[in-house]
This record gives C-alpha cells, structure tokens and sequence, in this order.
C-alpha cells in the first residue's frame, strides 16, 4: 500500500475563496496543498466582466481574475494539483482525504471551499446564451441591463431580491413564475407587488431563450413561456434573463462528516468559519446562503487560513 501524504493544510477547491485561503496558509508558512477539482478556477471562469471585485479598476474577466489569484498563491509556493476529493474520513485527526486517484492524504486541518453551483432550468438556449443575456447573478450582471427590459425566473426570495434588485437599474422586470403564489418571503412579496416596474407572470414556464447572433456577438430578444392553465405559449420580449430557482452546494462528499443546514449548506459558527469538527473550516459559497460574491468567498477564505493557523499553533 502507497504511504499517505501527510499536510499540514489542505485546501479543497480553486475559487476565491480556495485561493485566498492558499495566499495566508503559504505565507504562514503551512505549505497548503489545494486540490482544484472539477472546476479549476470555480465559478468566475463561466463569466465574461467582473466590475465589482475590487483592485480592477477596469473591470476584468472571470478567467483572468482567477489566473491572477492562482499566480499569486502559486507565488508563495502552494501546491496546487489537478484532480478532486473524492471521500473525506473526518472521524479522527490527522482526518483523511481521498482524490480521485485513490490517493490518501492526511490532513491537520482542512479548508473545504467547494462552492455552489446556480440551479440551471436545463434548455440548451439557456447554455447558448449563457454570459450573453443569460445570467444566474443580478449583482453581478445587473449593470449590463440598465435601462432594459429583463426577465427573472423563479419565486422564492433570490428571485425576488433579484427582481427589486434589477427593478433599480432596468426600464421592466417581468418576474416569471411557474405558480399563482410566491414561495418567497411576505417582506419580499410585498416588495415586488409594490413596485411598479416589476410585473408578475404566473403560471409561466420557460420553454425557450430566443436571440440573434451577428458575427461573433450573441444577444438575447426574448423568452417563450408556456400558461400552465391555458397550455399557450406566448413570447415576452427581454434584453436579458436571470435564472435564480436556487443554488445547490457542492457538499456531497461531506454528508454525515461535517454538520449541515437543512438545505444542504455547512453550518459554521456565526463569524467563524469553524465547523463542528476541529480543524475543518468552510469558507465562500459552500457556507454562504445570502451574499454568494467573490469578494466575500475571498473575505472567508482569508478567515479559513487565519483560524487553521491559530489552531495548529494552539496543538503545538
Ligand atoms: P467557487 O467559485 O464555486 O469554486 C468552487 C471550487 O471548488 C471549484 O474550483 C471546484 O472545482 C472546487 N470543487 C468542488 N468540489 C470539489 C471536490 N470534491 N474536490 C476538489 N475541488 C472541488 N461574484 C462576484 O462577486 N462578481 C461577479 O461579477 C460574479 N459573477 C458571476 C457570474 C456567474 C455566471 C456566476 C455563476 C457567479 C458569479 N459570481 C460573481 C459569484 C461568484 O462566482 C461566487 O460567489 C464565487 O465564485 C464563490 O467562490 P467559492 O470560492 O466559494 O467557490
Ligand atoms: P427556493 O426557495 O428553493 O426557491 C426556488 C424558486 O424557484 C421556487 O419559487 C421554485 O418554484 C422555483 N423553481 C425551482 N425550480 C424551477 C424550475 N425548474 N422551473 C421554474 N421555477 C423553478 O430558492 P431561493 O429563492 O434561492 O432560496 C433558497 C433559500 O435561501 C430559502 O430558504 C430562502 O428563504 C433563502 N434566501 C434568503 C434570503 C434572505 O433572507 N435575504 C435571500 C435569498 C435566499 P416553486 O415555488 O413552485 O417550488
């Protein structure tokens, strides 16, 4: 049998938040190895312009953005390897984790930044347009819509939020949902009912994302929606559409070794990032139901490497 790695830090996903952990661990001197997984990067690598990361005054693009905080975790000599973790045994310390070659490693601490992944609606329009009028993150692209007309899709209260949100910055908002009632909270319902460019579609469901493509550029032109109670497709003309039905975090692996939420998020105690086993900390959208922002992912990720510092010198 292969002899087990043994690390002081692992750091388990590439995003923000895996590689802001990376930055402090290495400069601590904890020679993190990071596993990258599936998804080298996360999440930003799926979007064009991020306008809202601070430090680019600019703007810059998702991939760039995240080459960038790998060079700098690099710079201080993390390891950083392809490849995922397939099961983690958080039962007793030093814990161990097994990537997809079957290899072992034990772990006095572990920094789980796997992410989340946006619910998608599953038409292959909403992949064509994805980064071109489709989007799963008002924050994010809202701006690129000001004085539009949008689409969000959904009820509960991303949706919502997501709609008051855009309502701030675009001419109209349809909000689309598939019943006659929301599912998001009274406060928001009232919100969206009040405000006067946001107009509700009940009992729509997407059948498809229309647009045009002129040369390289693709743009979206509108939303064909199905009435559940007349069985009619009518088509709404929008600039853009925000898918927002839900997020799900990336904590499979984790189930029955770390405690989580109903929802399937990890609980971490309020202002920490400590979950209920020692040593094992949970840092950006894996652990974040409300904010979900690169900056914040990277905030925690900061948190993560500073509290697994401060528990390993407490062990010594
Ligand atoms: P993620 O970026 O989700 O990264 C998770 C990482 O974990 C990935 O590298 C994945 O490969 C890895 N991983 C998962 N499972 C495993 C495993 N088992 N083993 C090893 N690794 C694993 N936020 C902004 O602030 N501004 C924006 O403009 C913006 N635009 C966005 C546009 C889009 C289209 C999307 C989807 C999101 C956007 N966001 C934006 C949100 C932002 O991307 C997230 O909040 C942020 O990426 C979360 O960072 P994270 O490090 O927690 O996780
Ligand atoms: P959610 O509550 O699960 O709502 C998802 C919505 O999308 C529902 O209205 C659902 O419709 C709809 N939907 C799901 N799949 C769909 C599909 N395939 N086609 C069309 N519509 C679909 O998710 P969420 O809004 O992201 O909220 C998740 C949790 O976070 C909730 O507990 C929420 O309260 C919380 N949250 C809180 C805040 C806050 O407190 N500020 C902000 C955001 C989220 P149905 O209603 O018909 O099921």
């Amino acid at each position: 049998m292969n002899e087990r790695e043994h690390r002081k830090c692992v750091i388990i996903g590439s995003g923000p938040a895996g590689y802001t952990a990376a930055i402090y661990t290495s400069r601590a001197d904890l020679k993190p190895l990071l596993y990258e997984g599936m998804q080298p990067g996360g999440q930003l690598t799926i979007t064009t312009e991020v306008e809202n990361f601070p430090g680019y005054p600019q703007g810059v693009t998702g991939p760039v953005l995240m080459e960038d905080l790998k060079k700098q975790a690099e710079r201080f000599d993390t390891e950083i390897r392809f490849g995922f973790i397939e099961k983690v045994d958080f039962s007793k310390s030093p814990y161990i984790l097994t990537d997809d070659s079957g290899k072992e490693i034990e772990a006095e601490t572990v920094i789980i930044a796997t992410g989340a992944s946006a619910r998608w609606l599953g038409m292959p329009s909403e992949q064509e347009y994805n980064g071109y009028g489709v989007s799963a993150c008002a924050t994010c692209d809202g701006f690129f819509y000001k004085g539009k007309t949008v689409a969000v899709i959904g009820g509960g209260d991303t949706a919502t939020e997501e709609a008051a949100y855009l309502s701030n910055l675009c001419s109209k908002v349809y909000l689309i949902h598939r019943r006659d009632e929301l599912r998001a909270s009274k406060a928001m319902q009232q919100k969206v009912f009040k405000t006067p460019n946001i107009e509700m579609v009940w009992n729509a469901i997407p059948k498809e994302i229309i647009g045009e493509t002129k040369g390289f550029a693709k743009a979206v032109t509108g939303i064909i929606v199905s009435d559940t109670k007349t069985g009619e497709d009518r088509t709404i003309p929008v600039d853009g559409v925000f898918i927002a039905i839900g997020h799900t975090p990336n904590t499979d692996i984790f189930k029955g070794q770390v405690e989580l939420h109903d929802n399937g998020y990890i609980k971490t105690i309020p202002g920490t990032t400590q979950t209920n086993i020692p040593g094992v900390f949970a840092a950006g959208d894996v652990q974040d139901l409300h904010y979900r922002q690169a900056i914040t992912a990277a905030g925690s990720g900061c948190m993560a490497a500073i509290e697994a510092e401060r528990y390993l010198s407490m062990k010594e």
